[in-house]
């Protein structure tokens, strides 16, 4: 009985098409749902977005009554983990990336785009190439192109798998994976949502087992696949709106 999903002490969302669309905030519902849900429940947001995005774009938008001390932001999947404490947002470890390597990645990758025959658009919005600290993000249109154009660009991800590919022999130390809608995100090895799900586990001093992750990319290839290698029990959503939906249902079991 304990351990079916709305049973789970902690649980962890994916952001972009999960718990609001691409880059945009939530909607009053949603941040309603996750108010009530900080109450009885720890919950954890992991993206690839830097602490400062997944910030603004979901977390300043929880009214100020929200049980913040119950809520951890995992930017970066996973590179770096924060949480409430005395008042404020702390950092409780990062794994960032030295000049060094940073340089070293972004050579790698200038190199991977030429090879894939990646072709920068007329038209971009914002950086293509982003230091994230903890990560190196390619986004094919820029960062902040609008949602219809993103959908469009690279919809089967044939592309940014070229790129991957090539990226994984010039850059062997490394993690580099698919991350939002136009995204390729370069960590250290062996950062990933499934390592994000470990630290906050361990963090809250909870079992994975008492866990549940919700995401809209669970399939393979998708931005959320990794995080069932953590043994982590997972709820595939295709929306915001489904994710209300098993919001609800866990709010029902814990009154
Ligand atoms: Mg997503």
């Amino acid at each position: 009985m304990g351990n079916t999903f709305t049973h789970k002490k902690v649980i962890m969302f994916d952001l972009d098409g999960t718990l609001a669309t691409s880059k945009n905030p939530p909607d009053i519902e949603m941040t309603d749902l996750m108010t009530a849900l900080l109450e009885h429940h720890f919950v954890g947001i992991i993206s690839g977005g830097m602490y400062s995005q997944l910030h603004d774009q979901f977390v300043s938008h929880l009214s100020a009554d929200t049980q913040f001390e119950h809520l951890s932001i995992l930017p970066t999947s996973g590179g770096s983990l924060y949480q409430y404490v005395h008042g404020q947002w702390a950092e409780k470890y990062s794994s960032i990336l030295s000049p060094e390597q940073k340089t070293h990645i972004m050579d790698a990758l200038h190199q991977a785009l030429d090879q894939a025959y990646y072709v920068t658009p007329e038209t971009t919005y914002g950086d293509i190439i982003e230091d994230r600290d903890s990560q190196i993000s390619f986004s094919g249109l820029g960062q902040h192109a609008p949602l219809t154009l993103k959908e469009t660009w690279d919809p089967e991800k044939t592309l940014r798998l070229r790129i991957i590919n090539i990226l994984k022999e010039s850059l062997p130390d490394f993690d580099c994976k698919i991350g939002g809608s136009t995204t390729i995100d370069i960590t250290l090895k062996g950062i990933n949502k499934a390592y994000g799900i470990k630290k906050l586990s361990e963090s809250l001093n909870i079992p994975i087992i008492d866990m549940l992750y919700i995401g809209d990319e669970l399939e393979e290839n998708g931005n959320d696949f990794v995080a069932i290698s953590s043994g982590i029990a997972t709820h595939a959503v295709d929306n915001p709106e489904e994710t209300k939906e098993v919001i609800r249902e866990i709010l029902k079991e814990s009154v």
